[in-house]
């Protein structure tokens, strides 16, 4: 055992990395780390996940293996390593051939502290990690083992093998996006069950969280530009064209703005990130390429031009503004021509009913009629009690009514479905559907069979949708996403906790179908 006192990591934090004390959760999961346990840690992006390996690799003896798939990144984080003093290396497939020789002698030598590898290049590396001392495997980016995952990376499967090669090697994986079946996935795919996770809080409570229709786009954003005059932002299209009209059109109105897509060369992309890190061009019109490793702090605004595909996604993205914590805007239009355009991209792909799950929760979250902030959290299994106060809805909630019957008779099926159901088969069996496949199963027969057959089908189908919104259920994508009941479920049902509901006010005809930029 290497435990060490606590003085010693406060030491560590202060001398090696110039810190008065830790963000949340990184005390915790170093501790758990240094008491050779395997552990998750589910952190947001910029919530200080390299110190929770950085950090162990200092105290612990031997090298610290780091898998990461950021090849493009893993040159600076050595150089901000090597600039405090510490013996770092990287391993890919980007380095010659000699200087990956250098770096292999480094590794045997066993004077590094820590190594950051490309997941693809870790066999190269394999003959030597069996001979020299190991003091921790570092999965950064873990979510790439999940082929549910949005990133799935094929060459993260063979890790699996890492805990059988190495079993007295402790693990850390960290990410910043994982939905409970994700880190559900992560857990077995790196056969760690029993690993520790810690989960820091995902909120941001300095984003201003704004959903709208998404007729007029161009009109809604010189309006909301006019009062955001010299502030920097991201804009977020769908496609590389979107990017250079809408950058054309805002130059043309004098704003200092530059599209940013994977059509550009490698030069000309650094130079318009400089730019804008510079506020040399302060508004950047971007395809979803943008953004990894960019740490700007006063970016005070991020519009989605297009809906992004999924939650994961939308959550990085606005989470790359008001990095310094002062107030920020971000927006969200949304509109169903998106919609059909997303479904068409992801139909046809390995995980497609997965992908199509996601586009429907982001959907759900756009048309949400309850705080947007508790629908975002509850979607990373965090749920909150209050509402936000700062995000559209809870500046201008929609009429309520008191819904706890109708979520009484939901929750009361999905139990008696024994929560292997979807939603389309959870309301036939509410509504008493004389469907085939309700006989087939014989649901007929349950007790809540029909119990909302007064209730519409789209008026129902509305009332389940905010109930998943409120954190009631949750929806489990990589089980054919059947609803399951939370613990506020629950309480809903044997505690007479009462539900809002509000009637689904949008007119659907009145949305115009947009063609995408
Ligand atoms: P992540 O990988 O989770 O996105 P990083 O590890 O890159 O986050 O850290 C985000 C930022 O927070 C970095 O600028 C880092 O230097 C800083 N940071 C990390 N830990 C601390 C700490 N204990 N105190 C202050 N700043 C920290
Ligand atoms: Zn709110």
């Amino acid at each position: 055992m290497e435990t060490i006192a606590q003085p010693t990591i406060f030491e560590l934090l202060k001398k090696q990395f110039g810190y008065d004390s830790f963000l949340p959760n990184q005390e915790e999961i170093i501790n758990n780390v240094l008491d050779q346990n395997d552990t998750i840690a589910i952190m947001p992006t910029g919530g200080g996940k390299s110190l929770c390996f950085q950090l162990p690799a200092l105290a612990l003896e031997g090298t610290t293996i780091v898998i990461s798939p950021l090849i493009a990144l893993m040159k600076d984080q050595v150089d901000a390593l090597k600039a405090n003093g510490i013996p770092a290396q990287f391993f890919n497939s980007s380095q010659p051939y000699g200087e990956q020789q250098q770096v292999l002698r480094e590794l045997q030598s066993g004077n590094l502290k820590l190594i950051y590898v490309a997941p693809e290049s870790l066999p190269q590396l394999n003959f030597i990690l069996k001979i020299i001392k190991i003091g921790l495997f570092a999965v950064d980016e873990a979510h790439c083992i999940s082929s549910w995952g949005h990133d799935f990376r094929p060459a993260y499967t063979q890790l699996k093998r890492l805990k059988e090669q190495f079993p007295n090697v402790p693990l850390i994986a960290l990410t910043a996006t994982a939905d409970r079946a994700t880190r559900e996935d992560i857990a077995l795919q790196l056969a760690i069950p029993n690993a520790k996770i810690f989960i820091a809080s995902f909120d941001r409570p300095n984003l201003y969280l704004d959903v709208r229709p998404g007729q007029n786009r161009n009109k809604q954003i010189f309006d909301f530009l006019k009062n955001h005059r010299d502030e920097s932002g991201i804009i977020y299209c769908l496609s590389r064209k979107g990017t250079e009209k809408l950058a054309a059109t805002l130059t043309a109105k004098g704003y200092k703005a530059e599209a940013y897509h994977a059509g550009l060369t490698s030069e000309e992309r650094t130079q318009i990130q400089e730019n804008f890190t510079n506020d040399v061009s302060p508004i950047i019109v971007a395809t979803i390429a943008f953004g990894m490793g960019i740490d700007k702090s006063n970016v005070r605004w991020v519009i989605h031009y297009n809906m992004p595909k999924n939650i994961d996604g939308y959550y990085q993205e606005i989470g790359r503004s008001g990095r310094d914590g002062m107030p920020a805007h971000t927006i969200l239009f949304h509109s169903f021509g998106d919609i059909v355009m997303l479904r068409k991209f992801a139909e046809g792909a390995d995980n497609e009913a997965y992908q199509l799950a996601k586009l429907e929760r982001m959907q759900q979250y756009a048309e949400a009629l309850s705080c947007r902030r508790k629908v975002l959290l509850g979607y990373f299994g965090e749920h909150i009690s209050e509402d936000c106060g700062n995000c559209d809805i809870c500046k201008a909630p929609p009429n309520y009514f008191d819904g706890t019957l109708i979520a009484q008779k939901v929750c009361s099926a999905v139990a008696r479905l024994q929560e292997e159901e979807a939603l389309g088969m959870v309301l036939d069996v509410l509504r008493g559907s004389q469907n085939a496949q309700v006989f087939d199963k014989g649901y007929q027969k349950i007790k809540t069979y029909g119990a909302a057959k007064d209730v519409p089908w789209r008026d129902l189908q509305h009332y389940v949708i905010q109930l998943l919104n409120q954190g009631v259920l949750e929806v489990y994508f990589h089980e054919n996403g059947r609803l399951v009941l939370t613990p506020q479920a629950k309480r809903v049902l044997f505690e007479g906790k009462k539900v809002r509901l509000a009637n689904f006010v949008q007119e659907i005809e009145t949305v115009k179908i947009e063609r995408a930029p």
